[in-house]
């Protein structure tokens, strides 16, 4: 079934944190290809700091030349904040017939009940859940409960079927944040060796992180 994998963010900026974690589950998953997706603007802009198309650049020139690394835009060209259950009806209509598979950390993941219409997701794709330190998967709860149903440690069961089961998997812990990335910048640090030459490059030459006066 081609399995896709959907990793989606803020992106802002794309670091190696994310790079590697898209590269190492993109391998140990054998799946197709990566798609990387960056989240529209928010509609207050207070929680993003570069716009859409700078993120959109970065995350295009981090990808280039990395063979099954795919930038998808529908998020940004769709403006405003979507749910992902929306966004993953439309991968869904592109893509009838392959296997889904969205990424998430496991601190988003512990939050799925929350998740606008989360069970329907889980009929659109199945969810891979990247480890971050600190976090153990839950075994009670609804989300304990759902794991007994849906968890998986299988990776042919996210190349038979579509949709439906949730995945574990354990990633090379980088601990860069975008957040910390961004306050060094405008504190005139340099950000090289936290992300590829190219993005810094972007960096530079938008002055997108350096503080408004
Ligand atoms: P911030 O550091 O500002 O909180 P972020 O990098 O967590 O930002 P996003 O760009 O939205 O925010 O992250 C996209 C995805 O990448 C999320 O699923 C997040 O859990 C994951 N991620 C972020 N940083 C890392 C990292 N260092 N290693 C692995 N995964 C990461």
């Amino acid at each position: 079934m081609n399995p896709i994998g959907i990793f989606g963010g803020t992106f802002d900026p794309i670091h190696f944190g994310h790079l590697r974690t898209a590269f190492e589950l993109l391998q140990a998953l054998r799946l197709t290809e990566m798609r990387f997706m960056p989240a529209g603007n928010p509609p207050h802009r207070d929680t993003t700091v570069a716009n859409a198309e700078v993120r959109l650049a970065m995350v295009q020139a981090a990808t280039e030349g990395q063979p099954g690394f795919v930038v998808d835009d529908r998020e940004i060209r769709r403006e405003g904040l979507s749910y992902s259950v929306d966004t993953m009806r439309t991968l869904r209509a592109d893509f009838p017939e392959r296997s889904l598979c969205l990424i998430v950390g496991m601190d988003a993941f512990l939050g799925l009940p929350k998740w606008h219409q989360w069970r329907e997701l889980l009929d659109l794709a199945h969810l891979v859940v990247a480890h971050r330190p600190g976090w153990r998967a839950p075994s009670m709860g609804p989300l304990g409960e759902l794991l007994v149903d849906r968890g998986t440690g299988r990776i042919n069961d996210l190349h038979e079927a579509r949709a439906g089961c949730i995945y574990i998997h354990a990633v090379t812990q980088l601990e860069i944040s975008s957040t910390d990335v961004r306050k060094s910048i405008a504190a005139g640090r340099d950000p090289r060796y936290l992300m590829p030459d190219a993005v810094r490059a972007i960096i530079g030459q938008t002055g997108c992180y350096r503080p408004k006066r």
